[in-house]
């Protein structure tokens, strides 16, 4: 079952707004055993038509979002009716129910709102609770091929989600198949192309119907694995966790500081962050995840040379001697969070951030991130992109990939610093 998405909508284009029915649908069609096999974005207007027209030559289910307001730019409903050769009748009924909704706040419709109860012959009507222009289900049987479905859906996504959950899943649901299984395998620490060379060519080896894809964020890898059967995938995830050992952190939705904080949680361990280069972006993570107040003793943010020595006790001497980006300073800095805040575990980040190309000893993108615990203490180097966003983000992925390992060693064992 060929299935494609046709959003509408200007402000799509214009990058006003995000298109996040794309992800919404993708994700629910997914559960009904479906996958969008084509997504395109149209300007309002005559562009409709011709996308349209394109995508009804071509699927099998066709959802199209957008474009069925009472507003000249909302000609959604005139085309679809237009191609599928039906003619449009009023709905005396659909027509009331705006009248309701404007008579709650006080107000009578415009002339204009009559267009939405417009119908093309044969459409089933898909009401809206939570907004004025209905979604319309038209099945179209012309032709020899099997016949074509059309939902035509409203734009605003407080509309949108609730209809399609009500009406619309339901339908998909009959007419799809078992969910495709879709496993993820959140990897950290391993560059795209080595996870790649790593993983592949076994798992094709061994699971020729599984599909691999893989997803790059700063600092970490997502090894997506996509089958029919929920047996295989989980088999195939299982083969490539195993091959990947502790570079996996999570095979689900968890993001790392999940991770970090519910790891943290279960060994009573407190935490604390001293950061230079993220300004906080690490403690910022920790703290966006419920219950860590239970772990996260805080952060301190110490960005001039000055308040590393004044807050965390780092020499100056040491600051002058060795520049305030290097493995000593960062050792300081987590020496003196871990003394002063009394964690379980101390993290301290020092690095350059760019987009200044900084110097060739210490280019931007250069970031040492220290940990310290009763048990050991380490200094690791490493180069993240030199660009600010990325670069905080990476540096705090890697970051909080340090607590993870950290708080999942069994005792006893040390790390070894570089
Ligand atoms: P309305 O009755 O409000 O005119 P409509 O069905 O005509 O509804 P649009 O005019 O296309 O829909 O969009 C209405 C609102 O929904 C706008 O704020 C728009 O930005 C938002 N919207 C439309 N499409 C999307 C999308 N794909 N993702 C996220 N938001 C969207
Ligand atoms: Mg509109």
């Amino acid at each position: 079952m060929i299935v494609e998405l046709l959003n509408t909508g200007s402000e799509l284009l214009l990058g006003q707004t995000l298109n996040t029915h794309a992800r919404y649908l993708g994700r629910r069609l997914v559960e009904c055993g479906l996958r969008i096999s084509r997504q395109t974005t149209v300007p309002d207007g005559p562009e409709i038509q011709i996308a349209l027209a394109e995508a009804l030559a071509r699927a099998h289910v066709i959802i199209v979002t957008g474009g069925l307001g009472p507003t000249s730019d909302d000609v959604t409903r005139d085309i679809a009716a237009g191609l599928l050769e039906r003619k449009l009748h009023y709905d005396p009924a659909i027509f009331e129910r705006i009248q309701e909704r404007f008579a709650r706040r006080g107000l009578t419709p415009p002339e204009s709102v009559r267009a939405q109860a417009m119908v093309p012959a044969g459409a089933e009507v898909l009401t809206n609770d939570h907004g004025t222009a209905p979604g319309l289900y038209l099945q179209d049987s012309r032709g020899t091929g099997p016949s074509r479905h059309v939902f035509l859906l409203p734009g605003p996504p407080r509309e949108l989600i609730p209809m399609f959950e009500a009406l619309v899943l339901p339908r998909l649901k009959a007419m799809g198949g078992p969910p495709i299984a879709v496993r993820i395998l959140r990897t950290i620490g391993i560059p795209e192309s080595h996870l790649q060379e790593r993983v592949e060519a076994p798992l094709r080896a061994r699971f020729p119907e599984v599909e691999i894809g893989y997803c790059a964020r700063p600092g970490e890898v997502d090894l997506r694995l996509i089958g029919a059967s929920a047996d295989t995938i989980q088999r195939a995830a299982a083969f490539a966790a195993a091959d990947l050992g502790d570079a996996v952190y999570a095979t689900g939705d968890e993001n790392l500081e999940d991770i970090v904080v519910r790891l943290a949680t279960a060994a009573g361990a407190h935490l604390a962050t001293a950061e230079s280069c993220t300004g906080g972006h690490v403690a910022d993570k920790i703290t966006s995840v419920p219950g860590a107040s239970a772990i996260f003793l805080g952060a301190t943010i110490v960005y001039s040379n000055q308040e590393k020595t004044r807050q965390l006790g780092v020499p100056a001497e040491l600051i002058a001697r060795h520049g305030a980006v290097s493995k000593e300073v960062a050792a300081a800095m987590a020496a003196g969070c871990f003394e002063r805040t009394g964690a379980d575990h101390a993290i301290a980040l020092t690095g350059v951030a760019g987009p200044d190309p900084g110097t060739p000893e210490k280019p931007a993108g250069l970031c040492f991130i220290a940990h310290r615990s009763m048990r050991d203490a380490s200094v690791k180097r490493h180069m993240f992109p030199p660009d600010r966003p990325a670069f905080k983000d990476a540096a705090a992925q890697a970051a909080l990939d340090i607590l993870r390992r950290r708080l999942i060693l069994p005792p006893g064992i040390k790390e070894k610093s570089c």
